[in-house]
């Protein structure tokens, strides 16, 4: 059985595709695609020898050997043009470290802009939309959810001909999140809000002066309070 987190992932993968799985783990991702009949193939990849190996045996039992090729590597390393990738997932990581990633995978030419891209990062969700804004994509959907007392958030993307010019706002905390505005988002950001203002009574309280740092954080605050 997916997770809750998983399956929404799912939902983001377009019928027929195929799909490269970066940091598949246990390729539960691909092997729930593929038994739905939703995609065409596709290519696990994973960097450690052990998980590796998780993604080998799971294929294997849900005999999709045919279906779903589990390649060891690091990142975008795993997957070329001739592989006619049409959505990468990379999923349960950093936003640093999948933002990483992407680029690595740009700059080996290992990704054509042609890919959808699901992407979920546990946590720094601004520097995956960072990366993407930066390099022609338009942020297409996001969701927010909660999964075994976990906040999750999903971001899908695909590349456009022209730049889409979004604000600060809009790449600290979402493009679709800060217009919806759903209750997880807005617990979230009451969440990060709480810990800003620990972070300025603490800075308050420091014997050397931190005007700067104290400026920066009220206005991380300010914006929070602006949405909601
Ligand atoms: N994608 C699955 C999910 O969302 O449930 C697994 C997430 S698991 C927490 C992260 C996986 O990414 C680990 O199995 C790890 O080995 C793998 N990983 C980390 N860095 C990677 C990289 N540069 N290339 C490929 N896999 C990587």
């Amino acid at each position: 059985n997916l997770t809750k987190r998983l399956e929404q992932v799912a939902t983001y993968v377009p019928q027929g595709a195929i799909v490269a799985d970066i940091g598949s783990d246990h390729a539960y991702l691909p092997v729930y695609l593929k038994q739905k009949g939703q995609i065409e193939a596709a290519i696990a990849g994973e960097v450690v020898k052990g998980p590796y190996e998780s993604a080998v045996s799971s294929v294997k039992e849900a005999g999709l050997t045919k279906d779903i090729e589990v390649r060891l590597g690091d990142g975008l390393q795993v997957i070329e043009a001739k592989d006619g990738v049409s959505c990468v997932t990379i999923c349960g990581m950093g936003g640093e470290l999948i933002a990483s990633i992407l680029e690595a995978g740009k700059k080996g030419g290992h990704i054509t802009g042609q890919e959808r891209l699901v992407l979920q990062a546990n946590v720094a969700e601004h520097l995956v939309r960072k990366w993407l804004v930066a390099n022609n994509y338009q942020i297409i959907a996001e969701e927010i959810l909660e999964d075994n007392h976990r906040i999750y958030e999903i971001i899908v993307a695909e590349q456009v001909a022209e730049a889409v010019v979004y604000s600060e706002l809009e790449i600290q905390h979402g493009v679709f999140l800060t217009k919806e505005k759903p209750a997880l988002a807005r617990a979230k950001w009451l969440g990060l809000i709480q810990k800003n203002q620990y972070v300025l009574d603490q800075l308050a309280k420091s014997s050397t002066p931190q005007v700067e740092k104290m400026k920066k954080v009220q206005q991380e605050m300010d914006m929070l309070k602006g949405l909601l």
